[in-house]
């Protein structure tokens, strides 16, 4: 029998799902902005899953995906172990519909979740840490692109310990895979490549398998992303005996894919990074996201104020593309199709096949 399992001050115990709140900051006004979460015991022992959401703020799909998982299609009969949801994970970016925390417009995601007495934005990283991240056996994080002409895909960054369990969890959620391989290459330091001990690199530190999945279309709720959510994670619970049954064979269903060896191909997947650009405008996109594109072809136009075209931006390298970005507004990337100097075009990355 398992036992009553607390996160923040939601306690459910073995049969029962429970909603609460993990303290989070006070605003000036005195009024607290805690981090929503849900906590779903199941009857059977078995490992925890964390449901990850919306660490940035205008970044809705992964919401409704945790809605629809906790309360239509999982309960603590049929899990065997838990699943603890977040499903707003930094509360001060959503309310203001931003990137990132507008108090100081830092990352939940990128800052150190070691300093308790740090700043608002790292004690929001620190409760997340030490309440749920740190107790997971497994990690869904979902972000979202925010145009609808997106890839759906999902990146994997293993170490050596968590590898096998990534490239399972990949293969179970079926949707366009990319691979990095900082940390099997460098070992999986807590401070990461960037000297920081964020939620992902102490996790990864401490063998914490993290599966990052990109929706598409971040500010409006629609049908494909909460499928694609739904179906995918319902088959890494399944891959992860939390759920009986087998996880589904192959990618999932109409969806664009670029296939590698996790999905419905062979060779790998590796991100290229952003593309950037010289002269700012308006930004026009020129090629299809998931579709091959040759180095050196135009992936898109910048037009100034007065109409002209005065920048083409190319491929650098034989791949594909995932989403189109924009302009770096007031803490939220790609707000509107426009773009600065050296701003965000597009993201790009590689396939490379297997010898
Ligand atoms: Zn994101």
């Amino acid at each position: 029998m398992s036992d009553t399992i607390e996160v923040g001050d939601a306690a459910a115990e073995p049969g029962e799902l429970a909603t609460g709140y993990i303290d989070g900051v006070e605003l000036t006004t005195g009024d607290s902005i805690d981090i929503p979460v849900l906590v779903l015991n199941g009857v059977e022992d078995g490992p925890t899953a964390l449901l990850f959401s919306t660490q940035h703020g205008k970044e809705l799909q992964g919401t409704e995906v945790v809605h629809e998982l906790m309360h239509r299609e999982l309960s603590p009969e049929s899990v065997a172990g838990a699943v603890v949801a977040i499903p707003v994970a930094n509360p001060l970016a959503f309310m203001h519909a931003t990137y990132r925390s507008w108090i100081d417009n830092r990352d939940v995601g990128y800052v150190s979740v070691e300093n308790p007495a740090g700043n608002t934005t790292e004690r929001l990283a620190n409760a997340i840490w030490t309440e749920a991240w740190s107790e997971a056996d497994l990690v869904l994080n979902f972000h979202c692109n925010d145009h609808p002409d997106s890839l759906y895909f999902q990146i994997i960054e293993p170490t050596e310990e968590t590898e096998p369990d990534l490239e399972r969890a990949a293969e179970a959620f079926g949707v366009t895979t990319i691979r990095k391989d900082d940390r099997v290459d460098q070992g999986p330091s807590p401070a990461g490549a960037g000297g920081v001990p964020t939620l992902s690199n102490k996790g990864a530190a401490e063998g914490i398998p993290e599966l990052m999945v990109e929706f598409i279309d971040g500010r409006y709720l629609d049908e494909t992303s909460l499928r694609v959510g739904v179906d995918g994670t319902l088959d890494v619970l399944r891959e992860f005996d939390l759920l009986d049954g087998e996880p589904s064979e192959g990618p999932q269903d109409d969806v664009t894919l670029v296939p590698c060896k996790y999905t419905g191909g062979t060779g790998v997947n590796r991100a290229h990074g952003m593309l950037r650009n010289d002269h700012g405008g308006l930004l026009y996109p020129t090629q299809p996201t998931g579709e091959f594109v040759e180095a050196g072809e135009v992936v898109a136009d910048v037009v100034d104020l007065h109409g002209e075209r005065i920048e083409q931006v190319e491929m650098p390298e034989d791949g594909y593309l995932w989403a189109y970005a924009g302009a770096q507004q007031f803490a939220t990337s790609g707000a509107m199709q426009t773009i600065e100097s050296g701003g965000k075009v597009v993201y790009a990355f590689t396939h490379e096949d297997e010898a």
